[in-house]
C-alpha cells in the first residue's frame, strides 16, 4: 500500500488547531521554519506566535524543543496540545515524578513531538545529551528578548541557548512581542552567533493591496467585470463551492480569459498541473476553493476576488494576502450577500466543534461582516483587529469614496420590532412584507396584518429593506437561526438600539443601490 501522504501544514492547521486560516505573518514564518531557516519573529501579544513553532513541530520528523521562561504558560500549552491529540510534554521544576517519567518514556519511544523546558534546565550538562538522543530537529525560543541583558526580563540561562544550538546543529526559531532594534541585535548575536536569521517584524499591513467589498448584486457579472478591467493579469477568484469554481472558470473562458478551476475534489495530478501552469503562465485566472493555498508562491498575483464571503476575518486576510507579494500594486474585491452570511453561520452551527470554538468562529465571522459593512477605512479596521493601530489608508474603496451614511436607528427599530412581534420566527422576506404592509394569504393566515408594525416601513422599498436587513446582520443585530429556516433572532447587541439607548449608522449608498440581493425565506 502506498504510504499516506504527510498532511500539509494547512490540513494540520484545521485538524489539530481548528483554525481556518493563518493570521497575518504566521504563514510566512511557518514556511521559513519548515524550510530549515533560522528565524526571528516579532509579533504582537495575541498575534499567534505559538502556532508558528507548534505547527512546524508537527510537520517535522523528530522533536521540537521549546524554551520558555514561564512555567504556567508551558503547562497551558502542553495541556491544549494534548487535548488536540499531540504528544507533548514539559520538564519543569513543577513536574510530578510521573510526568517526568512519561516524558522520558515518550522520548525513548520516539513519539514525543514537542518538549517544553525552562532555560534553567540548560545549566545541567545532561539536557544536551537528552535532546540529541531525542532527535531534536528544531529549537523554538519563546520570549526571546529574555536573552537581552539590557531588557527588563533578562534570564541568564537564556545565554546558554546559543551553545545548545551549536551542539545540536539544528535551526532555531526565536519569538518575542517586544524587541526594539537594540534588543533585536542582541538576540541575533546571542542566539544566532551574529548570522542574520530570516526576520519577521510586526507591521503586518500590506499597503500595496487595495481593499474593496461589494454586496452581491449580479455576482457573476461583478466578477466578470472585475476580471475584464484587469485583462492579462494573473488573478485568483475564491469561491465557496467546488461547483462554482467550475462554472466561473467556464464563464471566464467564454469571456476570452485564460482560466481554470482548482479544488480539493480534483486528482492530485490535475491540481499540480494547475499550480504549475499558474506559476509559469502570465495572466492566468484560477477559480478556486480555499484548497488553493500554501502551495502557491507566485509573487506577481495582481488581484484576488472573493465570489463569496470567506469564513472569517483570518481567512479573508490570508487569501487576499496572496496578491502582490512582490510589493507592486494589487487589487482585491470581496462580494457578500445575505445568503453568504446565512451559509457561513450554518457551517459553524452544524460543524462538530465544541461550543466554545463555535462561539469563537461566530466572532471571527462577525469581525469580517463588520469589515464588509464598515463605514470608515477598511484597512484601519482590519489592522485594529490584528492589534495594530493605523491612520486611514487611502487605498480602500471607502477611503477613495467616502460612503453616504444615514442614521438607521429608526429603520432598525422598526425591523427589530417586526421580528419581536412575530416571536422571532420569520426570515427577512416575511418581515419585509409586514413592514411594507403587503397583505397576502400567508400574512392574513397568521394575523400579521393586524400587527402594529404592519405597514410602518413604506418609506423604503423591498430591495432597500433587504439591504437594511443585510446590514443588520453585518452589525450582528440579528442572526439567522439555521435550525429554523433562517428565522431572524435578535442578539444582545440589538437591545440597546431597540430600547432607544443607542443609535446606529447605516450606509445609504448600499440601501439606495436598489437591486435585490437574495434574502432568506422563512
Ligand atoms: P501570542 O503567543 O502571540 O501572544 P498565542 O499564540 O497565545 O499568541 O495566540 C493568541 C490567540 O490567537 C490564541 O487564542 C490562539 O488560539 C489564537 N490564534 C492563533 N492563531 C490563530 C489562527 N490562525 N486563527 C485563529 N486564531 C488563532
Ligand atoms: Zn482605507
Amino acid at each position: 500500500m502506498p504510504a499516506e501522504p504527510a498532511p500539509t501544514p494547512e490540513a494540520l492547521l484545521a485538524s489539530v488547531f481548528g483554525f481556518h486560516a493563518f493570521r497575518p505573518g504566521q504563514e510566512e514564518i511557518v514556511r521559513a521554519v519548515l524550510a530549515g531557516r533560522d528565524t526571528l519573529a516579532i509579533m504582537p501579544t495575541g498575534g499567534g506566535k505559538s502556532l508558528c513553532f507548534q505547527l512546524p513541530a508537527l510537520c517535522l520528523d523528530g522533536l521540537t524543543v521549546v524554551i520558555s521562561p514561564l512555567i504556567a504558560l508551558m503547562r497551558d500549552q502542553v495541556r491544549s496540545l494534548r487535548e488536540a491529540g499531540v504528544t507533548a510534554g514539559a520538564l519543569t521544576s513543577g513536574n510530578t515524578e510521573e510526568e517526568t517519567e512519561a516524558v522520558f518514556e515518550a522520548i525513548d519511544a520516539g513519539t514525543l513531538k514537542l518538549l517544553y523546558i525552562a532555560p534553567e534546565r540548560l545549566a545541567g550538562g545532561g539536557t544536551t545529551t537528552l535532546l540529541r538522543r531525542a532527535k531534536t530537529r528544531l529549537i523554538a525560543v519563546d520570549e526571546a528578548h529574555c536573552v537581552s541583558q539590557w531588557g527588563h526580563d533578562f534570564r541568564p540561562d537564556y545565554l546558554r541557548i546559543g551553545d545548545l544550538k551549536r551542539a545540536l546543529g539544528v535551526p532555531l526559531a526565536a519569538f518575542t512581542a517586544t524587541a526594539d532594534e537594540e534588543t533585536r541585535a542582541e538576540i541575533v548575536t546571542r542566539l544566532f552567533e551574529g548570522r542574520a536569521p530570516a526576520t519577521f517584524l510586526r507591521g503586518f499591513d500590506r499597503p500595496n493591496i487595495a481593499l474593496a467589498f461589494e454586496p452581491k448584486d449580479q455576482p457573476r457579472k461583478q466578477i466578470l467585470d472585475f476580471a475584464a478591467a484587469r485583462r492579462g493579469q494573473s488573478g485568483i477568484v475564491y469561491c465557496a463551492s467546488r461547483a462554482k469554481t467550475e462554472q466561473l472558470a467556464a464563464a471566464l473562458r467564454d469571456a476570452d480569459h485564460p482560466a481554470c478551476h482548482y479544488h480539493g475534489g480534483m486528482e492530485a495530478e490535475a491540481r499540480r498541473a494547475v499550480e504549475a501552469r499558474f506559476q509559469r503562465e502570465d495572466g492566468l485566472i484560477v477559480t478556486a476553493t480555499v484548497a488553493f493555498g500554501m502551495g502557491i508562491d507566485k509573487p506577481d498575483i495582481r488581484w484576488v476576488a472573493h465570489a463569496d464571503l470567506p469564513k472569517s476575518i483570518e481567512s479573508y486576510y490570508q487569501e487576499i494576502g496572496r496578491a502582490g507579494r512582490d510589493g507592486a500594486p494589487a487589487e482585491t474585491l470581496t462580494l457578500y450577500g445575505a445568503d453568504d452570511i446565512r451559509f457561513r453561520r450554518q457551517q459553524i452551527d452544524e460543524g462538530l466543534a465544541p461550543d466554545e470554538r463555535k462561539a469563537a468562529d461566530h466572532g471571527r465571522l462577525n469581525a469580517l461582516l463588520g469589515l464588509a459593512e464598515a463605514t470608515g477605512c477598511r484597512r484601519q479596521r482590519l489592522l485594529a483587529y490584528f492589534g495594530e493601530s493605523s491612520e486611514p489608508c487611502g487605498n480602500c474603496d471607502l477611503c477613495e469614496t467616502p460612503p453616504d451614511l444615514f442614521d438607521g436607528t429608526e429603520a432598525v427599530r422598526k425591523a427589530l420590532s417586526a421580528a419581536l412581534r412575530t416571536e422571532e420566527s420569520y426570515g427577512a422576506g416575511h418581515l419585509i412584507e409586514i413592514l411594507l404592509g403587503q397583505s397576502n394569504d400567508r400574512i392574513r393566515a397568521r394575523g400579521h396584518d393586524r400587527l402594529p408594525t404592519f405597514g410602518v416601513g413604506r418609506e423604503f422599498s423591498r430591495s432597500e429593506w433587504q439591504a437594511i436587513f443585510r446590514q443588520m446582520q453585518g452589525h450582528d443585530l440579528v442572526r439567522p437561526d439555521t435550525a429554523r429556516h433562517g428565522a431572524l433572532v435578535m442578539t444582545a447587541r440589538a437591545r440597546p438600539i431597540l430600547r432607544g439607548e443607542e443609535s446606529i449608522t447605516l450606509r445609504r449608498d448600499l440601501v439606495r443601490k436598489g437591486r435585490a440581493t437574495p434574502v432568506a425565506k422563512a
